[in-house]
């Protein structure tokens, strides 16, 4: 049964990038019956920041890729930390040493430093000169009876070639004198990624490694590791990066967005999880709405593609729309409660509003309001007249397109009069005196509309302006009709 591994480095917080590649080898796992195993790849903790691993977690569970080997929960092949793992490279460290295939090298930070100045000035690729790889049996032990602090670096061949089998592309081919001595253990005693992540995945029994091909440069330089240890490389999946529309890749530092800000917009989990499947996969090239189940059922990696995947927030936008529409009303008023109640500082309704409001109420609003939302934080700015006690608006806006404001302010006045003599306050028994209104007026139903609605709403962009009179109730909606007069 294939294994597949999410092996972040929590040296920062993961854009939605780093979640899409997970995603993928969740799918994949789940496709397959296989396992989804998260492992931390703490190694650099200058690197590490605080909070990143609580992020990751949250974030996983909040897009529904539950592991089943990890952090928090275990597993047969733990730690999971790979901080807690250091003596397993330290092994494996040390073995490679006696095969002849790694080295320890007592160059000092300042020489290496040196070097790479050298090597920038000339213009040549930073590289290890290798002096330690060639000191003789007497250098060496004076080094080391010197108590010399040292670092290992593997022994790359210095002639030949490396084939990479990458399965979304074709074997890719590397020369070995382009192979850096690579450090494969650290003065403090911790692998970096280029040993620990290799010897996890063995350890581990990770079948298929899907990652950014960010790390195709490094992979021959795993191959080589591989082979000194006589072990066989899982199958390689490198992915293309994610690219923003300006066909830049997409990174932190550019804005790439978080799981944490699609939630607090107001994103549905569900939505994001469709919409990251395809970017870079694809089924066919034309279906975009697939639910989790689907998604699980049709996934298999020969579909990723190799050409970037874009982020396109339009898309995103619109497929949460879909979903949105989908849900069943009850459902919309559950999720999208927290949003209005949240203060307004951070999107929610004004806070003179009072809290917890009244779901009933919530729930026609909503529905009202369910065919044009996008996000579930979109409701709170959308929908907040039907909350606030008073409108606050410019009085010019009730003034309709050929209408000046005598006339507005008459029509209003007849709409007050008709909809005060209404013996039921329902849409269906407004509508026709309005339009007979409107007709009397000799006014296009549009200019009446238009003038009522802002006067209720203190908006031209509504749901439809009878059933949201009527789930405004009679009073209010005579009273701002009122206001509008005054
Ligand atoms: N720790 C690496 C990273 O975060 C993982 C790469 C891999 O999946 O092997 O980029």
């Amino acid at each position: 049964k294939p294994r597949l591994r999410f092996a972040p480095s929590p040296t920062g917080f993961q854009h939605i990038g780093g979640f899409r590649t997970a995603l993928f080898s969740w799918l994949y796992a789940r496709h397959t019956g296989g396992q989804f195993i998260l492992r931390i790849e703490d190694t650099d903790t200058a690197r590490t920041v605080e909070g990143a691993v609580e992020d990751l977690l949250k974030g996983m569970a909040w897009l529904g890729l539950d592991i089943d080997e990890g952090p928090v929960i275990g597993g047969a092949y733990g730690p999971y930390y790979q901080v807690q793992r250091k003596a397993l490279y330290q092994q494996y460290a040390s073995q490679l040493i006696e095969t002849g295939h790694a080295y320890r090298c007592y160059c000092t930070p300042e020489r290496l430093d040196q070097m790479r100045k050298e090597q920038e000035a000339k213009k040549l690729p930073p590289r290890y000169d290798r002096r330690c790889r060639y000191l003789t049996p007497e250098e060496r032990a004076a080094n080391e009876a010197a108590g010399i602090p040292w670092t290992v670096r593997f022994a790359m061949p210095l002639e030949g070639e490396t084939v990479v089998h990458d399965q979304l592309h074709d074997d890719m081919v590397f020369k070995n004198a382009d192979l850096d001595d690579m450090i494969i253990l650290k003065g403090n005693g911790l692998a970096p990624y280029h040993l620990a992540h290799l010897v996890d995945d063995h350890l581990m029994g990770i079948t298929h490694v899907i990652r950014g091909e960010d790390w195709i440069p490094s992979a021959p330089r795993h191959i080589q590791i591989y082979k000194a240890l006589g072990w066989e490389p899982p199958l390689m999946y490198h992915v293309p990066n994610i690219l923003g529309k300006d066909k830049k890749k997409l990174s932190k530092r550019r804005n790439a967005p978080s799981w944490s800000d699609f939630q607090r917009e107001g994103y549905l989990p569900e939505a994001v999880f469709n919409f990251l499947a395809l970017v870079g996969w694809s089924y066919d090239d034309k279906t975009e709405l697939f639910t989790r189940d689907e998604l699980i059922r049709v996934f298999t990696l020969d579909r990723i593609g190799i050409s970037s995947g874009i982020y396109d927030p339009d898309k995103l936008l619109w497929m949460n729309g879909v979903y949105i529409r989908q849900l069943p009303l009850d459902e919309l008023v559950t999720r999208t409660l927290p949003y209005m109640e949240r203060p307004a500082a951070e999107g929610g309704l004004p806070d003179s509003v009072q809290r917890p409001l009244d779901r009933d109420y919530t729930k026609r609003v909503l529905e009202l309001e369910q065919e044009r939302l996008k996000t579930l934080g979109a409701a709170a700015p959308a929908v907040a007249f039907f909350y606030v006690r008073d409108l606050t608006y410019d009085k010019a806006m009730l003034i309709q397109k050929g209408m000046d404001e005598p006339r507005t302010r008459d029509a209003l006045i007849q709409v007050r009069d008709l909809l005060t003599g209404l013996e039921e306050w329902k849409h269906e028994i407004m509508e026709p005196p309005m339009r007979e209104l409107a007709k009397t007026l000799a006014l296009k139903p549009g200019q009446l509309f238009g003038a009522t609605r802002v006067a209720v709403s203190g908006s031209n962009a509504t749901p439809p302006l009878f059933q949201m009179m009527e789930v405004l109730g009679r009073e209010v909606t005579l009273k701002r009709i009122q206001q509008a007069i005054d």
